[in-house]
């Protein structure tokens, strides 16, 4: 496995922390907690897909292109995080915007990561839910062949062989850190959702024979489709990494019973994640990926799925832009009242 033969730009924000989480593992009461921050890899507010992006934006760039088109949902971190990229390098950037909750807020349409995306120059577009994206986006990317321009399409979520190579190159950076503090990681948690960041870092531990087992907390489909998409592409990937045959399916193991009523809506045990992250740590996670993921990590935890003195890796996969387009899950009674006495006062007078 060695990466360098692949193109690739070096932008993101490495190594990312990795650090304890003592408030969260003594609230817990069970294996020692640790967490990887992936939030921290630097393009407009860090993510998961900044480390994809270094070896496709160079592969785009390798390929002679003047704009990327990328797709998501309407609250895609992979979005944001795209045309931020593309600003950065001087390309333009075309999204298209799957309505995959039907939601009318405002701030679901407009603030969080769509916010972002218009800031960085994105243009985009909106496509209902239910439509095979990526061939939407060849459509789109066809419109604009004939008009002269050269683009090269970023499937969702950046999850291909070539993105995937990122979290091959995560799962070397961990291992190294790990090795350094002689911390033996028993479980490795995030959030699954495109598959490539679980692909990736289960082709490169595999590659690596570093025996940590992987789990993925899935926010869309449901266990036996997202477990497939996952083998699929770790499977890829670890060819292009020149180890074929090193994945095997027990290594691909996804959780799909976080999701809740559908991708992108936020769960009680979420929204209890996103809250004990945040006053236990001062870390904030988001409503759509690592907080369900982080759901999921505590809820087996309650139920004893873990042991004292176990250690587990919570990769933190970023998307806490997309809290401010979920501002209506919080509810934060009287502490927020609080702010209204003095407009009372002033009514009751
Ligand atoms: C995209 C994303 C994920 C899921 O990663 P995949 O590679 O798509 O499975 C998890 N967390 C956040 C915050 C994301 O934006």
């Amino acid at each position: 496995m060695h990466l360098s033969r692949f193109p690739r730009l070096h932008f993101a924000h490495l190594p990312t922390p990795l650090e304890k989480l003592p408030r969260l593992s003594e609230a817990l009461g069970g294996p020692e907690i640790w967490i990887k921050r992936d939030d921290c890899t630097g393009l407009s507010t860090g993510g998961n897909k900044t480390r994809k992006l270094e070896f496709l934006m160079a592969e785009a760039q390798a390929q002679g292109a003047d704009m990327v088109i990328t797709q998501g949902a309407t609250q895609s971190n992979h979005a944001r995080q795209t045309a931020a990229a593309a600003a950065m390098l001087g390309m333009a950037c075309h999204i298209l915007l799957e309505d995959r909750t039907g939601s009318t807020e405002v701030d679901y349409n407009r603030n969080g990561n769509v916010l972002l995306d218009f800031l960085h120059g994105a243009t985009a577009e909106k496509r209902p839910s239910g439509l095979d994206m990526n061939q939407e986006m060849e459509r789109v990317a066809d419109r604009f062949r004939a008009a002269g321009r050269k683009p090269y399409t970023i499937p969702g979520g950046g999850s291909n062989p070539t993105g995937a190579l990122g979290y091959a190159n995560c799962a070397l950076e961990l291992l190294s850190q790990a090795n350094d503090r002689d911390l033996v990681i028993d479980h490795l948690i995030h959030a699954t959702g495109s598959a490539g960041t679980q692909a990736g870092l289960v082709a490169g531990l595999a590659a690596l024979n570093a025996g940590i087992p992987v789990l993925g907390i899935g926010v869309r489909a449901p266990k036996p489709k997202q477990e497939e998409n996952v083998f699929n592409l770790a499977v890829a990937t670890a060819e292009r990494l020149g180890c074929p045959g090193a994945v095997r399916r027990e290594h691909v193991v996804a959780d799909c019973d976080y999701v809740g009523p559908g991708y992108g809506m936020a769960t009680p045990g979420c929204i209890e994640a996103i809250t004990m992250f945040a006053e236990l740590e001062g870390i904030l996670l988001d409503p759509v990926y690592s907080g369900k993921g982080a759901a999921g990590m505590i809820d087996m935890i309650r139920k004893g799925r873990f042991r004292r003195g176990e250690r587990i890796v919570f990769l933190h996969t970023g998307g806490s832009a997309a809290l401010f387009g979920y501002t209506k899950i919080f509810d934060f009674g009287e502490r927020m009242q609080a702010l209204d006495a003095p407009a009372r006062a002033r009514e009751a007078a």
